[in-house]
């Protein structure tokens, strides 16, 4: 794999991060391809700031490496924020409120290259008209403001992009346009680019690779179809969106559930969990089923089915709020209509004790 290793532009080795006596990362493997997006979704305080914080320089790891274009940049060596060729977009964007856009974005420029064209240049770049140069950012809207930050972060021409949740104070119409657009900017400049979000769909829809946080450790990396359909665990499952997830026995290969048999071939004998996405799960109308409807969300081109089972014996509220079906619009299902579910395709059979999971047909 030394090709992989000459061709990552950014590259982090078993980095340890600590606040006072509390560690918070563990020791993080992390190389990002020239030119890749990779995001890294973790909940609230797994430590995904921080670990930008040390790409960036704005805080020393206490132990590992970080290499950009393959330069060492911690230890020994250290190297400043400015000089790592980086550029950082936060959450809130961190404009300067009392200088015009224009300035905001010449910040990033050196002084001679601060021209009026070569700001209208980079707005153009984020879609943005040159005559907001003049404004102040409060007099543009959260997508903008985003976007201005954007400019001012690719005016240094950075070789490593990190962004810090930069669309989640958005709302959600202008938060998808906004995440598309700077997608867009981001893999049309060929910059390689990190993000860090709590919200598991925006890092399956933005990014190249999807690399999975949770307290400060690495669960998992891989393509975003990957890791959605292959969790290597429970936990790192339920981060990823939601599930539907059944007690199991595992014997002889096959996986005794609630509604049937699912093989389990290569799965260790004894207590496991059949885990499915809601798109593998398919729900018909039963008025002998063993699941009845709780609740229903109509969305459009299709309604969300929460699902309880029937005679109480089965808790399927560990995920947070039920079970969750996708059904199509065309299928006339009230609240309190009985049903029954089966699975499509591949269902994941994780076994209760280990962390191995393997999937079957
Ligand atoms: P995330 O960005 O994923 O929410 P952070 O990297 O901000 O997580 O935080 C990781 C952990 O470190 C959390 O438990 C948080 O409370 C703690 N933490 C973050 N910043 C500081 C700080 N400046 N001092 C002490 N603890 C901190
Ligand atoms: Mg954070």
């Amino acid at each position: 794999m030394s090709e992989a290793s000459t061709t990552a532009a950014l590259e982090v080795r078993g980095v340890r991060a600590s606040y006072g006596p509390t560690e918070v990362l563990h020791g993080v493997d992390l190389s990002v391809p020239t030119g890749a997006v990779l995001a890294v979704v973790g909940p609230s305080g797994s430590g995904k700031t921080t670990l930008l914080r040390c790409i960036g320089g704005f805080e020393p790891p206490t132990a590992g490496e970080v290499r950009i274009q393959g330069t060492p940049v911690c230890g020994p060596l250290w190297v400043p924020p400015h000089k790592r060729s980086i550029g950082y977009v936060s959450q809130d964007g961190a404009l300067f409120p009392h200088l015009s856009v224009g300035a905001n974005v010449g910040f990033g420029l050196p002084r001679h290259e601060r021209t009026t064209d070569r700001i209208a240049d980079l707005l153009a770049k984020v879609n943005l008209s040159a005559d907001l140069a003049s404004r102040r950012p409060d007099q543009l809207s959260g997508g903008q403001q985003q976007r201005v930050s954007l400019a001012r972060a690719l005016a240094r021409r950075p070789a490593v992009m990190l962004l810090d949740e930069p669309f989640s104070s958005l709302d959600t119409h202008l938060r998808e346009a906004t995440r598309d657009l700077v997608g867009e900017v981001l893999r049309g400049a060929g910059v390689t680019t990190l993000l860090v979000t709590h919200d598991q769909e925006e890092a399956l829809a933005f990014a190249d690779l999807v690399a999975v946080l949770d307290g400060g450790e690495l669960r998992q990396v891989g393509a975003p179809q990957v890791v959605y359909e292959r969790p290597v665990d429970l936990a790192t499952a339920r981060l990823l969106g939601s599930t539907l997830e059944l007690d199991a026995i595992v014997s002889g290969g096959i996986a005794q559930t609630v509604i049937g048999p699912v093989p389990a071939l290569g799965v260790d004998e004894g207590r496991a969990t059949v885990i499915a996405r809601p798109h593998q799960v398919s729900a018909r109308l039963d008025i002998r089923g063993r699941w009845v409807v709780r609740q229903l969300a109509f969305h459009g081109d299709h309604r969300r089915l929460t699902l309880g089972s029937a005679d109480g014996s089965v808790d399927h509220e560990q995920a947070g709020g039920g079970a969750t079906f996708t059904v199509s619009t065309d299928q006339p299902v009230r609240v309190g209509d009985r049903m029954s579910i089966s699975l499509i395709g591949r269902a994941l059979v994780v076994p209760d004790s280990g962390h191995h999971a393997a999937s079957v047909e």
